[in-house]
């Protein structure tokens, strides 16, 4: 397969996007310009994906780059964020055509759905890792933080939780599951729903947020560290999913909902005087949104299970 190289690749596969708001020069010179919305902060974050460590070496480029894009959008949804503008740190062992074609596939479909335009970025020779930095506003004291839960405040989740482990433990083959399973599975993994939709709306009633990429009891822990607060959660009332139900037993698909990590759902508080504005804002904009548990003294982080506390791991995946 052809080796192209650095300039023509990055004209071929990343320049080629209609520039979105704010966007003054993109693509191209030694620095993007863009202008931020008047009267906004800019809220900016940054993920790396490594070959063979977040994602299988071999994997599907396209699905790589959606995942990719996700995973780092998700971010932004955690803090109410709207997306604007992203640049990516690209490092692969050769520049194949194939590759980089479905890559930047994926790259721009994902992106055009979040209206991410890529400003610029890096590409160098090296082991298979992908970096990208989202950009995107949100209004000066609006965004939801880590830190402001409170007594009282009632815990929500979005969608399902246990997904993301699940599916990794099919791609990994440690499970076998029908056709439609899989594809279940698939979706979830490579293309998990980033919640900047239901982030934007549940900012007018959270006291704090997060997204779950580690396991929602240990990003539920970051919220009560933050916060000086502890948690009790409910493990009956945990949105688990009918596939995740299916293919195994209650034990293995409660132990992922609560520690395994790739789900990447809001998980956010909400003070008990709001939470007739929270339903009606579920009413009005059909969130998929589920009550789990409720904001105790601290500093104790739990799930009960028939009043009992679950014995789990959550210390979240750690790199070192
Ligand atoms: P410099 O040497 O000035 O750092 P580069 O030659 O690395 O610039 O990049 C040239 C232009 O291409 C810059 O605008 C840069 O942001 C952009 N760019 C480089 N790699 C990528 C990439 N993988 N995706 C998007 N833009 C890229
Ligand atoms: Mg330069």
């Amino acid at each position: 397969m052809a080796n192209i190289n650095e300039f023509d690749l990055i004209e071929e596969y990343f320049a080629g996007q209609v520039a979105s708001y704010g966007v003054n020069l993109g693509i191209g010179d030694d620095c993007a310009l863009v202008t931020v919305p008047p009267g906004h902060q800019l809220a900016m974050s940054m993920d790396s994906l490594i070959g063979g460590v977040h994602f299988p070496k071999n994997a599907d480029p396209e699905l790589i780059a959606e995942r990719a894009v996700r995973v780092t959008v998700s971010d932004l949804a955690a803090m109410g964020a709207d997306p604007l503008w992203m640049t990516l740190g690209l490092t692969m062992p050769t520049s194949e055509s194939h590759w980089l074609a479905g890559f930047s596939r994926g790259l721009f479909r994902a992106a055009e759905e979040f209206n991410l335009c890529l400003v610029g970025g890096d590409t160098t020779r090296g082991p298979l890792a992908i970096t990208l930095q989202v950009h995107g506003s949100v209004e000066p004291g609006k965004a939801m933080l880590r830190s402001d839960a409170r007594v009282g405040d009632i815990i929500f989740v979005t969608g399902n939780v246990g997904d993301g482990a699940a599916a990794l433990a099919v791609i990994k083959k440690q499970l076998d599951v029908g056709k439609s399973a899989f594809g279940y599975m698939m979706q979830a993994y490579y293309s998990p729903k980033v919640r900047v939709r239901e982030g934007k709306i549940i900012n007018a009633v959270a006291s704090a947020a997060i997204d779950v990429s580690d396991g929602l009891m240990a990003d539920l822990k970051h919220i009560c560290k933050a916060s000086g607060v502890g948690a009790v959660v409910e493990a009956e009332r945990l949105p688990i999913s009918e596939p995740v139900r299916k293919l195994t037993d209650p034990d293995v698909a409660l132990a992922w909902a609560l520690t395994g990590g790739d789900d990447y759902q809001l998980c956010f508080t909400v003070p008990p005087q709001k939470i007739a504005r929270l339903e009606e804002l579920q009413a009005k904009h059909k969130l998929d949104i589920t009550a789990i548990g409720e904001i105790v003294r601290g500093p104790d982080c739990v799930c009960l299970s028939d009043g009992r506390i679950v014995e789990c791991d959550v210390s979240g995946y750690k790199h070192f």
